[in-house]
């Protein structure tokens, strides 16, 4: 089972992974949870390249180090974990890069959804595409709040203006409508646990599915 979770910076997510995690860990699972960028030694450090403030990055250069850094994790830890019978957990996987990069540095805004960005996901991944996409959905202004009060250090990405975010989340919406059956949507103003809940339901009935075949 391939699950990922997306959404823009500040909406979350990335605390719901967590809390996921620990669910399937008490049920007896041992769920493989990688990050984006990251999870393997080269992604890492291409990680650390995206993010450092000092280095000026074209958008079609963040584009093809995010799906560099993607190429690595998918065949190095994504696929053999799945192979094995193992969950697998994405903190952020290739709708992030439609997201940020195709619309957010515009470097492909008109195909958000198809042509050449959707072939260089499929060839980057391997042909991965998550059983479920977590959508955790909060607006560009309370993502920008939440961020402003809990700083995480150097970030390239830090001083990116509302609009910026307000194009990734458009093109989440649009991509979340175009796949109405990989998507579940979750509005990230809930609360924590009320959010976990439903991602716990869902992902139990998941699981059913997969185990009945
Ligand atoms: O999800 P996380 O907060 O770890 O992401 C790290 C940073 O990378 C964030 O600032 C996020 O906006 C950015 N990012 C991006 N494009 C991606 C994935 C992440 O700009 N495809």
């Amino acid at each position: 089972l391939l699950i990922s979770f997306e959404g823009i910076d500040g909406s979350g997510k990335s605390t719901q992974v967590e809390l996921l995690r620990e669910y399937l860990v008490d049920a007896g699972y041992q769920p493989l949870i990688v990050r984006e960028p990251g999870g393997t030694d080269l992604s890492e450090r291409v990680r650390t390249l995206l993010l450092d403030e000092d280095v000026d990055i074209e958008p079609m250069a963040e584009l093809l180090l995010f799906s560099a850094a993607r190429a690595q994790l998918s065949r190095e830890k994504i696929r053999p974990a799945l192979e094995a019978g193992r969950i697998v957990i994405c903190d952020r996987f290739y709708d992030s890069s439609t997201a940020y990069q195709g619309a957010g540095r515009d470097v492909a805004v008109s195909e958000v959804d198809n042509g050449w960005l959707k072939e260089l996901h499929r060839r980057a991944t391997g042909g991965l595409v998550p059983d479920r996409t977590y959508l955790v959905e909060v607006d560009a202004q309370t993502a920008l709040d939440r961020r402003s009060s809990q700083r995480t250090g150097p970030d390239r990405m830090e001083g990116a203006p509302e609009s910026f975010y307000t194009r990734v989340a458009s093109a989440y919406d649009i991509l979340a409508r175009n796949e109405p059956e990989r998507f579940l949507r979750l509005d990230g103003e809930d609360s924590i646990s009320g959010i976990q809940g439903k991602i716990r339901a869902d992902v139990d009935r998941l699981l059913d599915s997969a185990r009945t075949g």
